[in-house]
């Protein structure tokens, strides 16, 4: 059986993580400040690897690696997408991520990134953008320490999706939880970080320079139009169709059938039950193989799902996931 692969997490230490993940989800994790779960990771810093099944135990970037027909080609030689559970107990730096570039002669994603809320305050908000006009505005205002003015607050409330292009200045804030869909990569230019020390003593290095170079300004607001799609048994929202994936949203009230023939990204949030006959519960993650073109989820479940676009478009006319 390895139609679906149910994959084991990762977990990291982040000075601003909290026990979220533990208290959500019930996953055993490693300390009191854990940040970050990776779910569904092929990334070298921290790759999930496969539960159950012909392979038990093997690292998604391996799997990747030799067993690439359970993927199909056309995603390049790196696992496209990164799936991450975040738990911000207190609020991260301010950062930016780049665009894809080349280095060394060789293509290197950058980090487009979108998160789905699963839990914020009342009064939720995440910092997107920023109101410089030029480069020489954005530099004077951070060497003045002017933050409040430079940064954008946007309010979020629980079931928000935020598409967050690389070059876009961010940061999640306190007490909000989020799924992150990303592409694969572990860059980060941090601009500013509240001169927040570490156990000890140490503020954590900032990247001005290199955030300079990629941040795009003047800020691009980013306009994504959800979709909704109903079928007898769920309503299924299209959240993100961006440049590299398309995200979904599944709230199954007792069956759902997905169709399509590339693979695909899982993540339960909420509910259990059965899928293709296998019991899944609330925190589990998968990956849906191309050995199968249909998922069957009977049960009373929230899923949220993507998808990577393939490089070539003309080879797959049927873009969009089917719903039955
Ligand atoms: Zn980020």
């Amino acid at each position: 059986m390895s139609d679906l692969l149910f994959m084991t997490p990762v977990f990291k230490h982040r000075i601003w993580g909290g026990t979220g993940l533990k208290d959500l989800f019930g996953y055993e994790i490693p300390d009191q400040n854990t940040g970050e779960c990776w779910c569904i990771s092929a990334h070298p810093n921290g790759p999930s690897t496969v539960k159950g099944g012909p392979y038990d135990g093997m690292a998604l970037d391996v799997l990747y690696l030799v067993e690439r027909h359970l993927f199909g080609d056309g995603y390049g030689e790196q696992f496209p997408l990164l799936v991450k559970l975040l738990d911000a107990k207190a609020d991260l730096s301010v950062q930016v991520h780049p665009k894809d570039r080349i280095v060394n002669h060789q293509w290197v994603p950058g980090k487009s990134e979108c998160w789905y809320v699963l839990k914020t305050d009342p009064d939720g908000a995440v910092i997107l953008g920023h109101r410089a006009s030029s480069k020489a505005c954005f530099e004077k205002l951070i060497k003045e320490g002017r933050y409040d003015d430079l940064l954008i607050q946007q309010p979020i409330k629980q079931g928000d999706v935020i598409d967050v292009p690389a070059g876009t200045v961010h940061a999640i804030l306190k007490n909000t939880m989020v799924l992150e869909t990303q592409q694969s990569s572990d860059v980060t230019y941090r601009l500013y970080d509240y001169d927040r020390k570490d156990a000890s003593g140490k503020k954590r290095d900032l990247h001005l320079e290199d955030a300079l170079l990629v941040t795009t300004i003047p800020h691009q607001e980013v306009i994504t139009s959800k979709q909704i799609i109903k079928s007898s048994h769920a309503t299924i929202t299209r959240h993100i169709n961006n440049a590299y994936f398309e995200l979904y949203e599944c709230v199954v009230e007792e069956k759902l059938s997905i169709t399509h023939e590339r693979f695909l990204l899982m993540s339960c949030l909420e509910g259990k039950g059965l899928i293709n006959g296998s019991p899944f519960t609330k925190g589990d993650h998968l990956i849906k193989t191309i050995l199968t073109n249909e998922v069957v989820i009977e049960g009373h479940a929230t899923w949220i799902i993507s998808t990577p676009h393939h490089k070539n478009k003309e080879a797959f006319p049927h873009e969009h996931l089917e719903f039955r």
